[in-house]
């Protein structure tokens, strides 16, 4: 897509913020254990290849990605930490993954006979590291029993020429709700699984940022560090007591491309939803839809001077308009997502608004968005 690089609207990234954010999750943790940090969906929006470096800076060993594409673009971009692809990868591209040096996620012991298959029968053979994900009670991918696992646990045995048991892990479903009877359920699981290995791996992993922030046992020596990277509670507004300040890394900033006095009675933007009771100053900015401000977003206020303003008519694909409280020149900053004055707005409040979480409105935001980092 093209990058709007001519125009004000930008998404802000805070690399200073991103780094203390994994520093202290960092140095919270035991002797030994490595933070990979979690960099799926281009850096939950904030860019995986700058994400990944300042992580590396502040002490992050490896990577964790949704997708085999991801963790190539890292390889591409020079990064050469251990990748682990946390979904399921399609066995036809073990060996692109194999050669690439990154770990797969693997749950079923058909895929390991497919890929080992294919991993032998290559031009080069090399070696695909794996990662056995363990079904606890997420119910989304995953061994079901001690059993299943087992049998992996001998077909990985039997094709160890190809195929390289690095890692183990789980992944928790209540990690961030303040009642932690379903986290037990699955902590217990987890050990009924891992006695049946009798030699653990290099890398036994269990945490996502909630779990590192409200359950620091857990028997791993490595967490998936992702959302609390980017400065924002995995809980939302539920847990509030947090073991270290979290710094959002995120702003979102445009301007005014356009302001006008308008009458009282005329109406704005599409479907004429919004008629003016007095006369009042309007505001256009530069965004809309197509940059990831859904159409719900009407009604939402954003920043102006220090000064809420809110989102009158509809949301267009590319632009939206504003009720201002006096009037402001086009060129005027608006922060939709950070701070103005003495106020701010955060993802949180966004995600509020639209009704769902945090995650979802960071990695929302298109790629025609600029992003700026300072
Ligand atoms: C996305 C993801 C994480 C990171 O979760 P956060 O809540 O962002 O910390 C960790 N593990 C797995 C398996 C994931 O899919």
């Amino acid at each position: 897509m093209t990058v709007g690089n001519l125009r004000n609207a930008q998404l802000v990234i805070d690399l200073n913020a991103l780094y203390s954010n994994i520093k202290n999750a960092k140095d919270r943790l035991e002797n030994g254990t490595e933070l990979f940090q979690v960099v799926k969906a281009d850096g939950y929006g904030h860019g995986a290849v700058q994400v990944a470096r300042t992580a590396e800076k502040a002490g992050a060993t490896g990577f964790c990605v949704a997708i085999l594409d991801e963790a190539l673009e890292l390889r591409h971009a020079g990064l050469t930490q251990p990748i682990l692809v946390l979904g399921i990868t399609d066995p036809e591209v073990a060996v692109i993954a194999a050669q690439n040096n990154i770990s797969l996620t693997v749950g079923s012991t058909d895929w390991i006979e497919k890929a080992a298959h294919l991993l032998k029968a290559a031009d080069h053979q090399s070696v695909l590291k794996i990662h056995l994900a363990l079904d606890t009670g997420m119910g989304r991918i995953g061994f079901q029993t001690p059993d299943e696992l087992k049998e992996a646990l001998s077909l990985l045995k039997a094709n160890s020429d190809v195929l390289l048991f690095e890692g183990i892990f789980t992944h928790f479903a209540t990690a961030d709700s303040p009642d932690d009877d379903y986290f037990k359920f699955q902590y217990q699981n987890f050990k009924d699984f891992m006695s049946v290995v009798d030699k653990r791996p290099r890398y036994v992993h269990v945490a996502n940022s909630a779990t590192s922030l409200w359950h620091q046992v857990c028997d791993g020596n490595m967490i998936r560090y992702g959302i609390s990277a980017y400065g924002l509670n995995p809980s939302g507004r539920e847990i509030t007591k947090l073991p270290y300040a979290l710094q959002p890394a995120l702003s979102l900033t445009t301007e005014l491309t356009f302001s006008k006095l308008v009458k009282k009675g005329r109406s704005i933007g599409y479907g004429a939803t919004y008629t003016a009771d007095s006369d009042q100053w309007i505001g256009t900015i530069p965004v809309g839809y197509a940059d990831g401000i859904p159409r719900a977003m009407q009604g939402f206020s954003v920043l102006v001077d220090g000064n809420f303003c809110p989102i009158v008519g509809r949301v267009c694909m590319d632009q939206l308009m504003i009720r201002l409280p006096k009037q402001y020149e086009y060129g005027t900053q608006v922060t939709i997502i950070g701070k103005s004055g003495s106020a701010s707005i955060s993802a949180d409040d966004v995600a509020d608004y639209l009704n769902t979480i945090s995650y979802e409105v960071i990695c929302g935001f298109s790629s025609r968005l600029r992003r700026k980092y300072v």
